[in-house]
């Protein structure tokens, strides 16, 4: 089933929810009439912007829990307050402690209202958590006024303030409806992460961690509300796993528990052929296999983070993206092995906007394995993103995507390394990467011929190109002022298009 895609109002009146389908349940063939459903559902910013968004975020759990599952309930920071709390440590680390108190002021009273609006008493715990936490927000974004420096480590702990101070909303919301809620951080939790702070991953021991944590909880009858995109060290500190990390924690969790299925609730009707902030035309995408959904978010789709589906894919576990405005809608369901659609060997278009181009050229890298080896080995080092790679012996060069903002630091890495071959480098900036995904186009003849014809017809020139032998994604660099048309350009070539797939 595919529909377009248009902002809708919520159509969902807490009072009258309807009955939710049938649950496809993984274990549902095993299961006794008894065994309770676990779910774990994920809200994001926008599903936790204001008081009204968090009711109605707190009633989609609760008419789950009417229907007799057990829910584990993951959230991110109210819509804006992420970069906020960047921009606030980045302005104390600038000295501008005026301005970040500022900040924090408005934020305080943003919690403050959303916690008021949803019928929190002024002297209920999760108030007086909320003063407790801006108060210890305060005191370390103090710090690194006085300090003037902002490690890796200190801009964690402050930007998970976000998901923190979200988590007591949501209690609010779950115990107005008379259901029995307790939040908790990332790593209370269970979420034990590496130290690669601002970039954390899981450690295995989480594992068992998360089901000591929330196994009494949830037989307690009480629901979870974790903080998501935090994590936390052995030692204690508090890690970030990623910007959209809290689909991440959604699925560690879901994997540790061994849930029946995760749904992600977003603003959009599922995972879309493509943003539709830029194709208006974009329709949901019924099935996605988690290989699918990867590609789709390495090479830009914003809607879930990167790694999310990699906890679930050994246990087979489901991922649901469901849209908030419309829970009855199926969304979009990511399995293992969704059927194959043959009439539709290309499933979406995304791209990567703000990337550069570096080019390293010079008759040293003609038949010389040690040198490719020596680009990769300094970007590695460096911790560089390489987003497409392509090299052409004949002609001498090696050309690298890289996310923009890091070309000072690529081309140092490269020419302290590869200075003695006397090879030159050029950096192009303002290119962005169009890919095109899907499984379906294992085998099928002439996908590159339409996506090149596409792109020739909208008159924009291709810089770069690479397919993987997967054949799940052809990506492209073009310029970046071109991806726009391009984008859409493509999306209508391969029968994406509202009008041509309703
Ligand atoms: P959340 O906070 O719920 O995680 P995000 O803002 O991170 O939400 O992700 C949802 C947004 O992702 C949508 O509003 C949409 O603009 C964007 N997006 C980009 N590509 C896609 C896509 N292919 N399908 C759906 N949404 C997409
Ligand atoms: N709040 C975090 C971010 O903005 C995590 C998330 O939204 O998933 O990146
Ligand atoms: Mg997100």
């Amino acid at each position: 089933m595919r529909r377009h895609s248009k902002p809708r109002a919520f159509k969902l009146n807490p009072e009258q929810c309807p009955a939710l389908p049938m649950l496809s349940s993984r274990t549902l063939g095993t299961m006794s009439d008894t065994q309770q459903q676990l779910l774990v559902m994920k809200f994001g910013g926008t599903n936790m912007g204001d008081s009204r968004a968090i009711r109605h975020s707190g009633s989609l759990v609760g008419r789950s829990l009417t229907q007799g599952a057990q829910v584990v309930v993951v959230v991110s920071a109210m819509s804006g307050v992420t970069n906020q709390l960047l921009s606030i440590a980045d302005a104390a680390e600038r000295g501008d402690i005026a301005g970040a108190n500022d900040a924090i002021a408005a934020m305080r009273t943003r919690h403050f209202t959303a916690a008021q609006e949803l019928g929190a008493a002024p002297d209920s715990a999760e108030v007086r958590e909320l003063r407790e936490l801006h108060e210890t927000l305060r005191q370390a974004v103090y710090g690194v006024y006085l300090l003037r420096e902002l490690t890796p480590r200190s801009r964690d702990l402050i930007v998970a303030f976000g998901e923190r101070l979200s988590a007591p909303l949501m209690s609010v919301a779950l115990t107005q409806q008379g259901f029995k809620a307790h939040h908790l951080m990332g790593g209370q939790a269970g979420i034990i992460t590496d130290n690669h702070f601002g970039n954390a991953k899981p450690l295995s021991t989480s594992a068992e961690r998360i089901r000591d944590r929330l196994g009494g909880l949830l037989s307690a009858g009480i629901t979870p509300v974790v903080s998501g995109f935090m994590g936390e060290t052995e030692q204690g500190a508090i890690t970030t796993l990623g910007r959209g990390g809290t689909d991440f924690s959604a699925t560690i969790i879901g994997a540790a528990l061994g849930a029946d299925e995760v749904w992600a609730w977003k603003d959009v009707d599922g995972v879309m052929t493509a943003d539709p902030r830029s194709v208006p035309a974009a329709q949901n995408i019924a099935q996605l296999s988690y290989g699918e959904v990867m590609e789709l978010a390495y090479f830009g789709a914003k809607v879930l983070h990167p790694l999310a589906v990699t906890p679930l894919q050994q246990a087979g576990i489901p991922l649901r993206v469901k849209s908030a405005a419309d829970p009855d809608f199926a969304g979009t369901l990511v399995t293992a092995e969704p059927e194959r659609d043959d009439s539709r060997p290309v499933k979406a278009v995304t791209a990567i906007k703000n990337a550069s181009i570096i080019n390293v050229a010079g008759a040293g890298i003609l038949g010389a394995p040690d040198v490719v080896a020596e680009i990769f080995g300094a970007l590695a080092r460096e911790s560089i993103t390489l987003l497409m790679v392509s090299q052409s012996s004949s002609m001498s060069n090696v050309s690298l995507v890289i996310p923009g903002g890091h070309e000072e630091r690529t081309t140092q890495a490269l020419s302290t390394r590869l200075s003695a071959q006397g090879l030159q480098l050029e950096v192009q900036r303002g290119v962005a990467v169009l890919a095109i995904v899907g499984s379906g186009m294992y085998g099928t003849k002439g996908v590159s011929a339409k996506l090149f014809g596409a792109l020739a017809q909208a008159d924009v020139n291709i810089l770069m190109i690479s397919q993987g032998s997967s054949e799940l994604n052809i990506s492209v660099a073009i310029e970046e002022s071109d991806v726009d048309t391009a984008t859409r350009a493509v999306h209508t070539a391969f029968g994406l298009d509202a009008a041509s797939g309703a």
